[in-house]
């Protein structure tokens, strides 16, 4: 077995790796990336940054990347009824600093980030990281990765690991996880030739849960309908036209697409949906980023946002004084709490617009409206979902969502 080293071996080129090794680059650290697959797979997967990683972007100089590619700036999510009513608006230009979402393919913003990898890191594809090294005292020191069909040990006081859900790296450093799928999943459509769209994100509410929307560059649209588990199996092509128009029937401010969804059936990908977090986002040696250590469902668009907010907090721990063992001590403690927070928040608002009971429908529907109503909480509720900071809903808070009259509910929070 051949053997090297490097400062930081980071182990999946995903979103996670990639903003790692970018930040850990950044830093002045030797880093080796490795990503087992020897070329991109393009999934229609994580395609909306929020503001908090647009902030992040910019600081490592990948914003001008992704705008140069024609990323497409979009001020809104906007909850609206089938028939396309507004029931609440997550305006992002009222937040300080006249912030906006940005939608680019999954593929376009790995290649903005790889991109703008300096030359300090070193990736390798087709290398498939197999095992964790540990030292005499049991810290995890490295690994051993298979590569051209040859073991090749690597040696780095840090192991990042950026494996993606069903994190090899993690079971290895025996951290636990218990992912939990949900029992819909999502059937995505790549429109071509449509109309115009507004710049926003739009989350229809339907009888048949949710159906999501919103523009890409080149005119394309993303198109995302809830279906259930076994919905689109044995579709035959005679069917999918009437499948398609079920969708439309139930979702009536789609008409305008009815044509264009018919001739996108065939760029659907079905998306199996999960959701956890794991008990420690690090250990001796080894810290986890991305969905190696949580995942949301994508309805709050906080997966890649969260995992580019983990690599830019390790970064940032890292270097000076401290020991890594130190850091990645503060990594743990600095990034448990947010973790947890948008794990909660995405599955609140999953929950209330992927229900499809009866009486789950009903109470999200008024919680959906009462919070619109509400200034204070439309905007904490704006503010969590951009990612500025961690303000979540107060069982007070909840309960007026639920009805409970709100004598503060005009006033912008003084935090603010
Ligand atoms: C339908 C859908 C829509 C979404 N939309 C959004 C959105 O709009 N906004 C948002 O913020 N998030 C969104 N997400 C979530 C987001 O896509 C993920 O959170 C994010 O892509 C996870 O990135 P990651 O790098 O952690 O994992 P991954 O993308 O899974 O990357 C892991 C990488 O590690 C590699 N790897 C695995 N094992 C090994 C190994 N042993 N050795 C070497 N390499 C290995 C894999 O090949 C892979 O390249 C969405 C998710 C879904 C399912």
């Amino acid at each position: 077995m051949t053997a090297e080293s490097a400062d930081v071996v980071v182990c999946g080129a995903g979103v996670g790796g990639l903003a790692a090794a970018c930040a850990l680059g950044a830093r002045g650290l030797r880093v080796l990336l490795l990503e087992k697959r020897p070329k991109p797979v393009p999934v229609a997967k994580g395609e909306v940054l929020q503001p908090s990683s647009i902030q992040i972007l910019r600081e490592w100089g990948v914003l001008p990347r992704l705008e140069e590619r024609g990323a497409v700036p979009l001020d809104r999510l906007v909850i609206r009824e089938a028939d396309g009513r507004r029931v609440m608006v997550f305006d992002y230009a009222a937040l300080a600093g006249q912030r906006h979402l940005l939608s680019h393919d999954h593929g376009e913003i790995l290649g903005a980030l790889a991109d703008s990898l300096g030359d300090g890191v070193r990736w390798r594809r087709g290398a498939l990281v197999r095992d964790l090294l540990r030292d005499g005292s049991g810290r995890i020191c490295g690994v051993v990765v298979d590569e051209d069909g040859r073991g090749v040990e690597v040696r780095a006081p840090l192991v990042v690991a950026a494996d993606g859900l069903s994190s090899r790296l993690r079971r290895l450093a025996g951290i636990s996880a218990e992912p939990v799928e949900y029992p819909h999943r999502l059937a995505s459509f790549e429109l071509t030739g449509g109309p115009e769209l507004p710049a926003e994100v739009s989350s229809y509410l339907t009888d048949r849960g949710l159906r999501l929307l919103y523009p890409l560059p080149g005119g394309r649209i993303r198109l995302y309908v809830q279906v259930g588990a076994d919905e689109l199996r044995g579709v035959r092509k005679d069917d999918l036209a009437s499948w398609c128009d079920g969708v439309v029937a139930g979702t009536p401010a789609l008409k305008p697409l009815l044509g264009v969804l018919r001739d996108s059936f065939g760029t659907r990908q079905l998306l199996k949906l999960w959701r956890f977090t794991a008990d420690r986002m690090a250990v001796p040696g080894l810290a986890m980023v991305g969905e190696a250590a949580h995942a949301v469902h994508p309805m709050a668009a906080q997966g890649m946002n969260t995992a580019i907010a983990d690599a830019h907090t390790l970064a940032g721990l890292l270097g000076g004084q401290s020991t890594v063992d130190t850091a990645l001590d503060r990594y743990q403690r600095a990034r448990a709490g947010w973790v947890r927070h948008i794990d909660r928040m995405s599955h609140d608002a999953t929950r209330m617009i992927t229900d499809t009971s009866w009486a789950g429908r009903l109470i999200g529907r008024r919680m959906l409206r009462r919070t619109s109503r509400n200034a204070r909480l439309r905007f904490v509720a704006t503010y969590n979902m951009a990612g500025l900071g961690i303000r979540p809903f107060t069982v007070l808070d909840r309960m007026h969502q639920l009805g409970l009259p709100d004598p503060r509910a005009g006033r912008i929070p003084a935090w603010t």
